[in-house]
């Protein structure tokens, strides 16, 4: 590991930097003529590198060497996949996301997971929690939404993927979910990342509309180092300055943290864009740049529902996002993975 220390140090914050190199294993060295170059040789741990950036005489971290987080691509290292029901996420598979935004009545949620398998999506999205800006606008279905997502789930066959807010829901939440989505708005609640954790299941995260991508990462990086290595990284979109689309999504993104990371990521051209018209041009450029999946929101009577109507696209709209992302994959030697044959259930 290389570190950079802070110009004039005292001798006691010197010995702090020395001393817990000493307590973990490291032999210290200053680069030669340089009092703030501090190279260690040791063992590398995940948790080395943040131990000495925590340190305030350390200005940064130049090089981590051994001390490498549970996130990062390293050579040698296959590309993770997570699989969820008959969808695969990474290591040249293409999972296609779709379904409303927020569960509703049993009777719609079932329409369009019928619609979506139809047109090629392996998993079904929905959120029975929502977690909305005003704390007056629709909250979710909560219990019934996840009964909702119960029944279509026998009846269809669709892996769901559902976002839990709530640190104390995730067990009942996980009796549905295939896939725990971590919404925007909680990548940086870490106590729920370590709950999802110690789940053991597939976690969809949400880039936070502000987080960089080291802040990112390392919310992955929570549940990582809870023992589950089945971590989905989703890009939906930062927050810009011009109103014309709800968000900006971050092709740039995509394409960089396929180059720094082993776990999946999907893009979700929905929220990205928070316009029906975007959805398909938005999920076109995501899967271009490298995503490993879409997450998309799919309703047939938008003007009816509660939260992002806006945003939805029809099955129709989805069946060529589906084409699209076939056509892409097929580009560079990746496969769009196929609902199982139906008929077994609905
Ligand atoms: C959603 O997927 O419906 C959602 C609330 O997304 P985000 O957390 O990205 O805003
Ligand atoms: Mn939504």
């Amino acid at each position: 590991m290389l570190l950079r220390l802070r110009k004039n140090l005292s001798r006691a914050e010197l010995e702090a930097v020395l001393g817990l190199a000493r307590e973990l294993g490291y032999t210290a060295r200053f680069l030669e003529g340089s009092k703030e170059l501090l190279a260690l040789d040791g063992p590398g741990a995940p948790d080395h590198r943040a131990r000495f950036e925590d340190l305030a005489a350390v200005s940064g971290v130049l090089d981590a060497g051994d001390a490498h987080e549970l996130f990062e691509r390293r050579p040698g290292r296959p590309d993770t996949v997570v699989r969820v029901g008959d969808a695969a996420f990474g290591g040249g598979k293409i999972a296609l996301v779709a379904g409303p935004c927020a569960i509703e009545s049993y009777e719609d949620t079932l329409e369009i997971a019928l619609a979506v398998r139809e047109r090629g999506a392996t998993c079904l999205r929905g959120g029975a929690f929502k977690p909305r800006t005003s704390p007056y606008s629709f909250q979710g279905a909560r219990t019934r939404g996840l009964e909702t997502l119960a029944r279509v789930k026998l009846e269809t066959g669709l892996a769901v993927v559902t976002e839990v807010l709530d640190p104390r829901d995730v067990e009942a939440v996980g009796e549905v979910a295939d896939m725990f989505q971590i919404g925007s708005r909680n990548m940086q609640n870490s106590a729920l990342l370590i709950e999802v954790g110690k789940a053991k299941k597939p976690v969809l995260l949400k880039r936070g509309f502000a987080a960089t991508l080291r802040e990112f990462l390392l919310a992955a990086e929570y549940v990582l180092s809870q023992g589950n290595d089945q971590v989905v990284l989703c890009e939906r979109g930062i927050r810009g300055f011009d109103p014309s689309t709800r968000n900006v999504l971050d092709v740039g993104a995509v394409a960089h943290l396929k180059r720094v990371t082993h776990l999946p990521i999907v893009v979700d051209p929905s929220h990205a864009s928070g316009r029906a018209e975007l959805v398909r041009p938005l999920a076109r450029a995501g899967l271009a740049a490298g995503a490993d999946g879409l997450i998309v929101e799919v309703h047939p009577h938008p003007e009816t529902t509660h939260s992002d109507g806006e945003q939805a696209i029809d099955p129709e709209a989805f069946r060529q996002i589906a084409a699209d992302a076939r056509a892409i994959a097929a580009l560079d030697g990746r496969e769009v993975v196929a609902p199982r044959a139906q008929g077994a259930r609905r």
